[in-house]
């Protein structure tokens, strides 16, 4: 089969388009046909350098996908085969005493599909069956699973951040940083499901623009002043209840500070920087917490995907592209100049006949 196979470490040269061995189910496994994948962050992370412990290579990444299962490991999965299914990447036992704290990552077959395991980025790709939820959509409705594509890792981790560990209410003040991440966008709907006032923060006329479509009441641009100070002049002094912050770095301290006393920082992500310098009296002196929210749970992602299926959230796609041209869907990711989800097709919606398992 084709895999968009990673072999080092560094610019786009380290991933090519290969012809690697098909896999073969384990008994608790199905094979899925790759429909779509949408791009995180962690892929081009992880392109320059491991970022999750246990990542190495040769590697398939792809953490979010949607595809058709199309082969099982034992005869009690066999029911799944012809079902379209999205797939959440976290791989646990489900049972252990870390996995009912719902945090999966201390669990001793933790694992990531499209990280620490072989993921999207491929014809197809074998997970564990409990990691499908099965979908109503066909085939070859192309658009629609682009759309399913980005749900799993966006809507579960704003899901998570924000309501799960954020404990976000109606009627409460929220932050949410970055309209055009997938994340933010994510956050912004269901965070106005829940009837919270959203503001959220751009960079840039452009995406500016693009953002007052979102919903949010207030967008703020970053480029053109200090936020904080925007956020506590339309909050009449007092700050948020609550900043999503899915970034980390240098933004967590300016998050602590948009914050009301009493106010709350969920931490969900650190692609701005690993490391960051707190003046802490803005931490303790008003009573603040800052919140690490864990690895989102299946319950988590439930939810998202229900939520999805019901109208209430619905992903933002920046741009759609064929298998063959990751690269260039890549390229633009990191160019930071897109506004949603990069999402490419399976390479059975390309020109070139796919092969068989
Ligand atoms: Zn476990």
């Amino acid at each position: 089969m084709r895999a968009w196979l990673q072999t080092g470490f560094g610019g786009p040269e380290v991933r090519r388009l290969s012809e690697v061995a098909a896999p073969s189910p384990a008994a608790d496994e199905v094979i899925v046909r790759v429909l779509a994948f949408a791009l995180n962050r962690l892929d081009v992370l992880q392109r320059h350098e491991p970022v999750v412990p246990g990542m190495a290579v040769p590697h398939v990444a792809g953490m979010d996908f949607v595809g058709e299962i199309v082969a099982a490991g034992a005869d009690a999965l066999r029911p799944l085969v012809g079902s379209v299914a999205l797939i959440d990447p976290v791989v646990s036992c489900g049972h252990c005493e870390y996995c009912l704290a719902e945090t999966p990552t201390y669990c001793a077959i933790f694992q990531t599909i499209g990280s620490t395991r072989d993921g999207g980025m491929a014809e197809f790709v074998a997970v564990p069956a409990r990691n499908c939820s099965v979908v109503e959509v066909a085939a070859d409705d192309r658009d629609t699973l682009a759309r399913l594509a980005a749900v799993p890792v966006a809507g579960a981790t704003a899901w998570r951040g924000l309501l799960s560990a954020g404990k976000l209410q109606a009627g409460e003040t929220v932050v949410i940083p970055g309209a055009g991440s997938g994340l933010g966008a994510a956050g912004i709907q269901i965070a106005l499901a829940q009837g919270a006032e959203v503001f959220t923060l751009v960079s840039g006329e452009a995406k500016r623009l693009l953002a007052e479509t979102s919903g949010a009441q207030h967008v703020i641009d970053r480029s053109t002043g200090d936020w904080v100070e925007k956020v506590r002049e339309l909050t009449g002094g007092k700050g948020v209840d609550l900043v999503w912050d899915h970034v980390g770095g240098r933004f967590v301290g300016q998050a602590l500070r948009a914050t009301r006393t009493g106010g709350r920082v969920v931490l969900s992500g650190t692609t701005d920087g690993l490391d960051t310098v707190l003046h802490l009296p803005d931490l303790y002196q008003p009573g603040r917490s800052i919140i690490g929210h864990g690895s989102y749970s299946r319950a988590d992602m439930a939810s998202a995907v229900a939520a999805f299926a019901g109208g209430s959230f619905e992903v933002v796609i920046d741009s759609v592209w064929p298998f063959e041209q990751l690269p260039e869907a890549e390229a633009k990711l990191e160019s930071n100049d897109f506004y949603g989800k990069i999402v490419v097709l399976g390479p059975s919606f390309s020109l070139v006949p796919e092969t068989t398992p």
